[in-house]
């Protein structure tokens, strides 16, 4: 299949517990910079601020 390679999977952790909660991608030409979101955290029992992590 010839298609642009410019989506990567990232991972999403809490930055409270650390834990890893959410795995999307990203356009890697749109978003450069590490991705933070404010997402449900199950552990945490609200909504925290998500990293980025490799
Ligand atoms: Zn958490």
């Amino acid at each position: 299949m010839a298609k642009k390679e410019n989506r990567v999977l990232v991972t999403m952790a809490c930055g409270d517990c650390k834990r890893r909660n959410y795995t999307t991608t990203k356009n890697r030409q749109h978003t450069s910079a590490r991705l933070e979101r404010k997402k449900y955290c199950r552990w945490c029992r609200r909504h925290t601020s998500h990293k980025e992590t490799r």
